[in-house]
């Protein structure tokens, strides 16, 4: 379907010259979907007259909901004083108070913030910090940054270097350095066979192999997602694998950096996904559930040993315009209080409980249906061909791509990453608001059912 410029809705005016397609953006799917009217919590309405159910979040990003009359309300609020203030110029209520509460909310010692705008200017930030505290520290030799296969850590050229998904960095690797990577730990694609245990800590000791071929004096850092994103559908690994990662990363002096752009805030039931493990890194990126779509916000989090490091060789050559921006603070701030007063994090475990029931019996009912794992609330439906052997079904049925796009038109959002060439999987998440209820949870179930059936 394409809905083409004549369909703007009303009060967006056609420019003079024609569009040369179906819309002047050029976003992909852009022209295919409804224009947004409104949103509040989990509900999403269009101009096309209906309601969809967002059970993606957005991009996993939405964490407390739409039009949550708290977080509008402190925006109000911080827009009525002053909706810009340039970090060389003026220090801001919002941006301090929010650097405050959430260092309160990090492992010990995590005690610094450096706000950006997303996500791949967070994991941007980091790996330009980890750099600039290699070399104030007489260790200008470190320089590589390992990370894993299949990952996504983003789309700016320093996060696209260790993203692990050649579709999307190969076109750049002539503009880019591309880093040594590890095998991803995905225990239900290579089988499920070999103990869980046996099989993450073989995959942690990838990293000492890695670090050994490339020379320790030349590493600096390992970055990681804590639970998988979207390009590995939130993998779990087993047990052992952050807390060997991180002896490894201790014996060799590599700066362990935790990638919680999309795991952060609650999604997976605890404030940080490393809670989990109770590993603490380096590093630490964050974004997309931290303004929760409400304003552009994200964050490196570094403790004071290394700022100051930093600070007394000359300062962190590295900065966004927008950064610390009073309304991104003001939401994220309000955000954070929701989360936690709320505590969202517990009813993302119990949701999230609820939920993964639900798609194991739907697992049992649709033989297509791999595999379905996650935690909390970041949780996804693997499709095979074969559930014995975990056979990948033929890329060119698309099943994922299929699926959202039937769940769509049933009023259900569901969240995919085009697979090109079967490099992830084939896996729709499922990834909810944390304020779900348990009636919601049903409805999300029955549609995703109806969705199934139809595929089939
Ligand atoms: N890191 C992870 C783990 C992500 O999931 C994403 C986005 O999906 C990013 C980084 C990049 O974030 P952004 O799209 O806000 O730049």
């Amino acid at each position: 379907m394409t809905t083409g410029v004549d369909t703007l809705p009303p009060g967006i005016k056609r420019a003079a010259h024609q569009a040369p397609a179906d819309s002047y953006l050029f976003y992909q799917a852009h022209g295919t979907r409804p224009f947004i009217d409104r949103a509040e919590g989990i509900w999403m309405h269009g101009q096309d007259g209906k309601t969809y159910m967002d059970a993606a979040s957005g991009a996993m990003v939405c964490n407390v909901g739409h039009s949550n009359p708290r977080v509008l309300k402190a925006m109000r609020e911080q827009m009525e004083r002053a909706t810009f203030a340039y970090r060389l110029q003026f220090q801001s209520e919002a941006a301090e108070g929010l650097a405050a509460e959430i260092v309160d909310l990090m492992p010990a010692g995590l005690d610094r913030v450096f706000f950006v705008s997303g996500g791949s200017e967070a994991v941007e930030s980091c790996l330009k910090f980890a750099r600039q505290y290699m070399i104030a520290t007489g260790q200008g030799t470190r320089y590589k940054v390992i990370s894993r296969h299949p990952s996504y850590h983003g789309s700016t050229l320093g996060a696209l270097a260790v993203t692990g998904y050649t579709p999307l960095s190969a076109p750049f690797d002539p503009m880019m350095r591309p880093m040594p990577k590890i095998a991803t730990p995905r225990h239900y694609l290579d089988g499920g066979t070999e103990d869980e245990d046996a099989y993450a800590l073989r995959h942690a000791d990838m990293l000492e192999e890695a670090i050994l071929r490339e020379g320790p004096d030349t590493v600096m850092a390992f970055i990681v997602e804590p639970v998988g994103g979207a390009s590995t559908g939130a993998v779990v690994p087993g047990a052992p694998y952050h807390a060997r990662i991180r002896e490894i990363c201790d014996k060799y002096g590599i700066l362990l950096i935790h990638d919680e752009v999309m795991t952060g805030v609650g999604r997976t039931g605890a404030f940080l996904a490393s809670e989990h493990w109770k590993v603490v890194p380096d590093l630490i990126a964050m974004s997309k559930g931290f303004a929760a779509g409400y304003a552009p916000l994200g964050a490196m989090i570094a403790p004071s040993r290394m700022v100051a490091k930093v600070l007394d060789a000359g300062g962190y050559a590295h900065g966004h315009t927008y950064a610390g921006n009073p309304i991104a603070c003001a939401a994220g701030r309000a955000v954070v209080r929701e989360v936690v007063e709320r505590d969202l994090s517990a009813n993302a475990r119990i949701m999230g409980a609820r939920q993964m029931a639900g798609l194991r019996a739907l697992k049992e009912e649709f033989p297509f249906i791999g595999d379905v794992r996650g935690l909390g609330l970041l949780q996804a439906v693997e499709f095979v061909a074969d559930r014995e052997t975990m056979r990948v079904l033929p890329p060119e049925l698309n099943a994922a791509a299929r699926l959202v796009e039937i769940a769509y038109e049933k009023g259900l959002i569901v969240y995919f990453r085009r697979t090109r060439g079967g490099q992830s999987g084939d896996h729709i998440m499922v990834t909810p608001p944390l304020t779900i209820t348990d009636k919601e949870v049903d409805t999300l179930l029955e549609r995703l059912r109806d969705s199934l059936v139809a595929l089939r």
